[in-house]
């Protein structure tokens, strides 16, 4: 499904065939979860493919190296245009792009001086699905920001995504909504949460979240449409009495949400600023306007 005979990655310098590829069994982040990554998508537009706000993502990357302290020493440039090969060598436009940044051979509990890169993409439909969301309040918390880094992207913070989605998914819902260690709504397993009340959006501020890309750019759609966005905590109850709610991130792009708990939202999904949203972030990525909620 992620690859074919024939899938070309980059992996430390080199184009290879990722049926080929091989890592030693005695790296860091096999054992304890030591890696950054991220999550790129690019799409077709009429300039051919696109990879949407690669700077953003590339940049983020290094962040994350860095509070691991992980070497990386290609730059966002490079990284770039790297994205672009690999989609060119594998014939892809609309994809989605996984750069992964792995200590080599090292089983003690400290950073080493060595690390690997690598590039690899394929296709990938939205994340979520195409349908509305049935959410749970997961049993489990997002980490707590004084266990690590929450806002670096690191492998390792997944399996806290991977018990919650999996609790979500055997309980019948679709997806997990992750408390803060205070209690405050967080966000999902893979993604950020929004709730809309009285036309006005709220989600929750930074501290205990991956400060989204897709966020940042729902917050610039709404500026352009005139709507206000509130940075706040909130409790899941505030959640209950929403009158929308959605997901963003870059695999799952705006994924619109029915229920929680089992308490389904006031407005149907076509009628909240939500939708509108989905709408304005699809022509964003494929690079066409929209302005006023209108496409222009
Ligand atoms: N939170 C978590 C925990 C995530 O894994 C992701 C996906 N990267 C997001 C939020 C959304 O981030 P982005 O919009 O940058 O993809």
């Amino acid at each position: 499904m992620y690859y074919s005979d024939d899938t070309i990655i980059y992996l430390d310098g080199k184009w290879t065939k990722a049926k080929d590829a091989s890592l030693t069994l005695y790296n860091q982040s096999l054992h304890y979860g030591n890696a950054v990554f991220e999550g790129i998508r690019s799409y077709e537009t009429e300039d051919g493919a696109l990879i949407f706000k690669a700077k953003e993502h590339f940049d983020r990357l290094h962040f994350s190296a860095e509070k691991m302290q992980i070497p990386l020493t290609l730059s966002s440039e490079t990284l770039t245009k790297l994205s672009y090969e690999l989609l060119e060598k594998n014939n892809l436009t609309n994809a989605y792009i996984r750069p992964l940044i792995y200590p080599g051979e090292n089983m003690s509990l400290v950073s080493g001086n060595d690390s690997h890169v690598l590039l690899c993409a394929w296709e990938w439909g939205r994340y979520l699905g195409d349908h509305l969301l049935r959410l749970m309040t997961s049993s489990f918390q997002r980490p707590n920001p004084k266990a690590c880094f929450v806002e670096a992207k690191v492998t390792g913070h997944y399996t806290n995504s991977i018990l919650a989605t999996t609790e979500a998914k055997q309980k019948g819902f679709d997806e997990a909504l992750l408390l803060d260690s205070n209690g405050y709504v967080a966000e999902g397993p893979g993604a950020n949460f929004f709730f809309e009340k009285n036309e006005v959006l709220y989600t929750p501020k930074l501290g205990n979240i991956l400060p989204g890309i897709t966020r940042q750019t729902i917050f610039e759609l709404a500026d352009e449409m005139g709507i206000e966005v509130r940075e706040r905590q909130f409790k899941v109850e505030d959640v209950y009495a929403a009158d929308g709610a959605f997901f963003t991130g870059t695999a799952a792009e705006v994924a619109g949400i029915e229920s929680l708990d089992g308490k389904y939202f006031s407005l149907q999904w076509p009628d909240t600023i939500g939708y509108e949203l989905s709408r304005a972030y699809n022509n964003r990525v494929q690079k066409k306007e929209y302005k006023n909620f209108e496409l222009v």
